[in-house]
């Protein structure tokens, strides 16, 4: 029986698409939803995406003293933790004001390590000077992360 093994040239590309659409999506559900919850002034939202395709949104909390404040995506990261379901995508977003430009914030390193239950291949939206829609793995903003000495010395 004859069996190709020529790779699909096809699928890759569409690989690519869909991973494209799901990265814009989230980005979409982050400022559709700043719109919302900050139709005026400074805004800003994490959207994290599930395993399943569900994607979650959340805010950082307004709080009057700044030891309370906790990062946008926490919300996200504690929902996921209660659906226990993995996390595959993460993005930050804000803006100074309703007529202001949208920014990308890269993951702080709290959250990076947060993140990092799922896996160093999460893809994590970064910052960027063009504000382009930008993701790349957990191991490329740590490739000298601490978990890599656990994981070497279970092997
Ligand atoms: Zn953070």
């Amino acid at each position: 029986m004859a069996v190709n093994h020529l790779p699909f040239i096809g699928n890759v590309e569409t690989m690519k698409d869909e991973m494209l659409s799901v990265e814009d999506d989230l980005y979409q559900s982050a400022i559709t939803f700043i719109k919302e919850r900050y139709p005026t002034g400074w805004g800003g939202a994490a959207a994290i995406r599930l395993r399943s395709g569900d994607i979650l949104t959340s805010v950082a909390p307004d709080t009057d003293f700044d030891a309370l404040a906790a990062c946008m995506e926490l919300g996200a990261i504690l929902e996921a933790h209660k659906l226990d379901e993995a996390v595959t995508h993460s993005i930050c977003v804000f803006r100074d004001g309703e007529h202001s430009r949208f920014k990308i914030l890269s993951p702080c390193g709290i959250c990076q390590e947060r993140l990092r239950h799922w896996g160093s291949d999460v893809m994590v939206a970064i910052s960027n000077p063009e504000q382009k829609v930008m993701f790349k793995p957990l191991l490329a903003l740590q490739p000298h992360h601490w978990r890599t000495a656990i994981d070497q010395s279970n092997t």
